[in-house]
């Protein structure tokens, strides 16, 4: 996959477990850390592994052309439960303990046949999205969605032994407090005439087509998890493709309202 390509740069790390933006994030904060040393913590301060802020320049251009965009397809699943659609996680919100336990998850595979777990009903909604968008002449697609608390351990255990606490605390989010846990949360990227789009900047860049799916994601029942403007609230920058699925009354409620998660739950 060509998302995998920069993955060499760090080798011996399996990042194929993050999504590209992840891993540009990765790659593009330690080569940071290598080029400009102890000047990276000011520098480079913001630049979390979830928070998703960073992109890695040399990516730009690795979108391939996509010719034809076979349909999502269910390859696996388990049964649905009850799920708490309203868990808050942030950055001093940990996942509960017992919640991944009763997480039903499906695995889907996205356009490009990359895998992913998520919580069913969040996947049923993101699918109605991305038919209604497609319909639109705009293409969504999964780019990174569940991520276990388990591997999030593994990730900074990892990242500890070779690079020490003080790049993992900058880089990697603690384990328990990605809103990616919860299997409700949905990064997308987009396939904007035939390439992949899915480089934080430019995806910021693409305010037109944005425009046209963010007003979509209440009645799908997400919301834009961390508006424009609203970071020292979230804690994150503006992340145009971090949708959070709430259920459609909730959503609606937060939206009319014009509140972010934060504001509503408290
Ligand atoms: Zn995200």
């Amino acid at each position: 996959m060509t998302r995998q390509v920069n993955t060499i740069v760090i080798a011996n790390i399996n990042l194929c477990f993050f999504s590209s933006k992840e891993r540009r994030g990765i790659v593009k904060a330690f080569k940071k850390k290598l080029l400009i040393g102890a000047l990276s913590a000011m520098v480079c301060c913001s630049f979390t592994y979830e928070a998703e802020a960073a992109s890695y320049q040399g990516a730009t251009n690795q979108a391939k052309d996509i010719t034809k965009q076979d349909d999502f397809k269910t390859i696996s699943g388990n049964k649905h439960t009850a799920v708490d659609y309203l868990v808050f996680v942030n950055k001093t919100h940990k996942l509960p303990d017992d919640y991944e336990a009763k997480l039903p998850l499906i695995t889907v595979k996205n356009s490009f046949g990359r895998e992913f777990q998520i919580e069913p009903e969040t996947y049923r909604h993101f699918e109605q999205l991305r038919t209604v968008l497609k319909q639109k002449g705009i293409q969504i697609e999964l780019d990174s969605v569940y991520r276990s608390v388990a591997r999030q351990k593994e990730i900074a255990a990892e990242f500890t032994q070779k690079y020490g606490a003080d790049y993992v605390k900058k880089y990697v989010a603690v384990p328990g407090y990605s809103e990616h846990h919860t299997g409700l949360a949905v990064d997308i990227c987009l396939v904007v005439d035939g390439k992949i789009i899915d480089d934080n900047d430019e995806m910021i860049a693409q305010k037109e087509i944005f425009a046209q799916i963010h007003p979509l994601l209440t009645e799908y029942g997400f919301i834009l998890r961390y508006p424009q403007g609203k970071d020292n609230i979230t804690g994150y920058s503006y992340e145009p493709w971090h949708f959070r699925y709430v259920g459609k009354e909730t959503a609606k409620k937060i939206n009319d309202a014009g509140l972010t998660m934060e504001e509503y739950m408290k």
